[in-house]
């Protein structure tokens, strides 16, 4: 046996848990940058109880509150510049994906110069420490290396990764998540899912990352049908932001594989969220996996309580719908892209370019 299993995050989860052990934050630094989307936080409560606690622990505190969906590399250095201005010396990210991305890609740049050419190839060794408040439940960035920018030089999505960007902390209470629309909470969950299952198929899996997989998808699966008819009741929401977590902290050892990679294309260019761009995916991928790997797949549907891939295509498809069509020359193009990447290599059965085609065909095709 092989494992090199690490999670430097604490991760604190309960209603309220904001306000009981805000103290934590007083060891990250002096003035907090404050890092959130454009109004959610205002609305969950989350934005509220930071400030109450950082008042609580005489800490000061700025706020960059201009995150956008699938965040730029000119929005991390915009909020590094207030950061550097406002004196900061640490961050606080409260938000979905892209907020926590954003904030991990201005920890970097608060404390280091970096053109913008040069940043998904910077090695990082020192960055602004990190707490984290996940108010969606799917990317587990709370409790991951990974700031996850777009990359518009090469018309993708890139990671930064490094050790430093774990988060300090992580705060988790299901309470702030009870504001999200229904197409947002089922494309965070099945984002979640998504890390889970990928976190099995990875080439990098061990019995611990496989563990936390397992029981993530179990939870999400337990939620289908409350995500179906849109009606989450506080426990349900509870075992959504834990399964969220549970699978980031599989993907920050495993990585993610081709759905990812075939993922970014379909968001980078047609728009579709990051968890559902997954989803569209996913079932097919785990039909390709299954005919290399039928042990490891049938696995994967015990702990969906499915006993056919196209059991879990089907649940899936309850929750996403239509699927989008795209062009044969599109397909042809994402396949391509999605093959060069780092995810291929980290795939257990690893898709040729003309298998991403066939899988992208079924998925969108
Ligand atoms: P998101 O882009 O962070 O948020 C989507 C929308 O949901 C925004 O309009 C946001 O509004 C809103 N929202 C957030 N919380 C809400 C709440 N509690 N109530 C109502 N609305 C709320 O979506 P996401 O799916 O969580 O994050 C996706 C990003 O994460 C992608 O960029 C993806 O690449 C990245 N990701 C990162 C990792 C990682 O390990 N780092 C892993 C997976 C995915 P506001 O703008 O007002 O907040
Ligand atoms: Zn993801």
């Amino acid at each position: 046996m092989n494992i090199n299993y690490s999670m430097p995050t604490r991760v604190i989860m309960s209603d309220g848990c904001i306000a009981a052990n805000g103290g934590l934050m007083r060891s990250l630094g002096k003035k907090a940058l404050i890092v959130t989307g454009r109004s959610s936080a205002r609305v969950n409560g989350a934005y509220a109880d930071v400030v109450d606690a950082l008042t609580a622990n005489g800490q000061d505190f700025a706020l960059y509150d201009k995150v956008m969906s699938n965040p730029t590399v000119a929005c991390a250095y915009a909020g590094a510049a207030v950061a550097v201005s406002e004196k900061c010396d640490f961050v606080i990210a409260i938000g979905g994906g892209s907020p926590m991305d954003a904030a991990k890609g201005i920890a970097v740049l608060a404390v280091n110069k970096v053109a913008p050419s040069d940043i998904f190839s910077v090695n990082v060794i020192n960055a602004l420490p990190i707490a984290a408040v996940p108010t969606t439940a799917g990317t587990g960035s709370e409790v991951t290396q990974y700031a996850i920018l777009t990359n518009d030089a090469a018309c993708t999505k890139t990671s930064i990764s490094s050790p430093e960007l774990f988060p300090r902390i992580a705060f988790l209470d299901a309470k702030y998540t009870k504001s999200l629309g229904k197409d947002v909470a089922i494309n965070t969950a099945v984002d979640a899912l998504s890390h889970a299952v990928e976190g099995m198929l990875s080439a990098r899996s061990s019995p611990i990352s496989d563990a936390l997989a397992l029981d993530g998808i179990e939870l999400i699966s337990e939620c289908f049908e409350a995500l179906e008819s849109g009606t989450l009741t506080d426990s349900v929401r509870e075992k959504l932001l834990l399964a969220s977590t549970l699978a980031g902290m599989v993907i920050a050892n495993t990585g993610t594989t081709a759905v990812h990679a075939m993922g970014y294309s379909l968001t980078y260019f047609h728009d579709i969220d990051h968890g559902r761009a997954n989803g569209l995916t996913l079932g097919y991928f785990l039909e390709f996996v299954s005919k290399t790997e039928p042990g490891l797949v049938e696995n994967i549907l015990r702990a969906m309580n499915k006993k056919t891939v196209a059991d879990f295509q089907k649940a899936l498809d309850m929750l996403l719908g239509k699927h989008e069509k795209i062009t044969a020359v599109q397909i042809g193009t994402y396949a391509e892209k999605a093959f060069n990447t780092k995810n291929i290599g980290n795939c257990k059965v690893k898709p040729s370019k003309e298998e991403l085609i066939i899988i992208l065909t079924k998925a969108v095709g």
